[in-house]
């Protein structure tokens, strides 16, 4: 097979199956159900389709999610960047690519990272998590009530 023939089939993959919404390519294999936890995909009515352990060559394997008829704000997306840093979303318009753009992680994020001091209060009553990015390269995100660095090889997500 050529280049271009792998480049056609990849694009077919990504926008064939539905004709409005969102898809979400690039997300790692292991992080696939946290996506879906993190825009709370499961209490979603639409259509959603996805796939893990497809081959990549950036990621090894990757995951990739098609929601039909929805389509986040980028608030929303960002929210998945602390665990699919390459992220990258295709808004679909009539079976066509209309828009793409790839996830940031927010300068503050809530309600999603796990604190890993076990002395941190957010472990000890029932209060919401908030962190600061301190770091975009590495990245690294800082505890609001502890003030514990936190790099990405130690998220954990709530
Ligand atoms: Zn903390």
């Amino acid at each position: 097979m050529t280049k271009n023939n792998d480049k056609t089939s990849e694009k077919e993959l990504i926008v064939k199956a539905i004709k409005d919404g969102t898809v979400i390519d690039r997300i790692p294999s292991s992080a696939l159900f946290k996506v879906i936890a993190i825009l709370d995909l499961e209490n979603c009515e639409n259509q959603i389709t996805f796939g893990m352990n497809l081959e990549s060559k950036k990621l090894g394997r990757k995951a990739i999610v098609k929601v039909a008829d929805r389509f986040f704000t980028i608030d929303e997306v960002n929210r998945i960047a602390l665990i699919a840093p390459d992220a990258k979303l295709s808004v679909i318009r009539n079976y066509n690519v209309a828009d793409k753009c790839t996830v940031r992680v927010p300068d503050t994020v809530e309600n999603i990272l796990r604190c890993i001091n076990p002395r941190c209060v957010t472990n000890h009553e029932h209060i919401a998590t908030k962190f600061k990015k301190v770091t975009d390269s590495p990245l690294v995100m800082q505890c609001r009530y502890c003030e514990k660095h936190i790099d990405q090889e130690h998220f954990e997500i709530q």
